[in-house]
């Protein structure tokens, strides 16, 4: 079992601090919020008073922060954890960062002898509650193989994706994609109703026929369908539609960087933008279906 600092304790970092300690990992956790801390002491982890002591003579340091801003500050700039370290300590960044950040952060871990991968998540609160993330991490392979198996305390499918960075371009290609099949479901049903046609026989025919994808069959965003969809719920996230907008303007951020060519992902983050600016940003981002069924 490995000595573990963890920083960021919000709505993810907390269940999968839990997830360590049940896996028997001696966890020392930061967060900026006392209570946070204090949430993760309950857990069974011990409190740290800053990032640099959570991190100082662990073996491993996994962070889950909001941004790539929060990472640069936690890494390099106000907890130096890259200085504090020990040689030869393994850090994971779980965070959903821009790629740049992400290929500059190893870059910088590598430049004073650290293994460093990005390791960002799928699976939302639930699967960190749950222990079922999906992980997607770009890294070394010696850097992978050492975080597998702490991982694996915490997810259930564990994907090395590739180089520096590769775990955050597998991240931003996943929400791109499902941003667009959400809203393409939404107009398919928004066009039904217009139609006169029936909400759970346009599901029964199109979850079967060649618009089949999540967005429809598990995550439906019309109520009835799929009883366990937020759609059921009023939209209660799950996944906020200020989540879903934070990752597709880091899509395209990758696609002016990278050249790119995504006009369905750039009208998505259009709607998103303008549905999150109507106040909709604590809305589940199934929620969408609203904007496009109201106009
Ligand atoms: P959150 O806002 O609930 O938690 C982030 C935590 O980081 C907060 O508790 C905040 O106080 C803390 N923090 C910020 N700056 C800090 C610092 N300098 N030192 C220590 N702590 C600091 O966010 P979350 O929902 O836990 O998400 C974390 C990351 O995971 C984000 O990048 C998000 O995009 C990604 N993610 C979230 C979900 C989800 O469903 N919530 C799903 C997949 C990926």
């Amino acid at each position: 079992m490995s000595k573990i600092g963890f920083i960021g304790l919000g709505n993810m970092g907390g269940p999968m601090v839990a997830n360590l300690v049940k896996a028997g990992h001696e966890v020392r956790a930061f967060d900026i919020v006392a209570d946070a801390v204090a949430r993760a002491v309950d857990a069974g982890a011990q409190g740290a008073e800053s990032g640099a002591s959570a991190a100082g003579g662990a073996e491993i340091v996994i962070t889950m922060l909001p941004a790539g801003k929060h990472a640069r500050s936690v890494f390099l700039e106000d907890d130096k954890v890259m200085d504090v370290v020990e040689e030869g300590t393994l850090l994971i960044d779980s965070s959903t960062i821009d790629v740049t950040t992400a290929r500059d952060l190893i870059a910088e871990a590598e430049k004073r002898g650290l293994e460093m991968i990005d390791a960002p998540v799928s699976g939302g609160v639930g699967g960190a509650e749950a222990g079922t993330l999906t992980f997607m991490c770009g890294g070394t392979d010696t850097a992978f193989a050492r975080a597998e198996p702490v991982l694996a305390t915490m997810g259930k499918n564990i994907f090395h994706a590739g180089a520096a960075g590769a775990g955050q371009a597998a991240k931003v290609c996943n929400n791109l994609m499902l941003a667009i099949q959400m809203i393409s479901v939404s107009e398919g049903f928004a066009l039904a109703d217009k139609l006169g046609l029936d909400r759970q026989k346009l599901f029964d025919i199109a979850s079967t026929a060649t618009s089949q994808c999540w967005a429809m069959t598990s995550y439906c965003p019309v109520p009835g369908p799929v009883p366990a969809s937020p759609a059921n719920r009023d939209y209660a996230a799950g996944f906020t539609v200020a989540m879903m907008l934070k990752d597709l303007k880091l899509a395209q951020e990758a696609v002016a960087a990278s050249g790119a060519n995504t006009p369905l992902g750039a009208q998505a983050t259009d709607l998103y933008e303008a549905f999150a600016d109507a106040g909709n940003d604590g809305l589940d981002f199934s929620a969408i279906f609203r904007k496009i069924a109201d106009g």
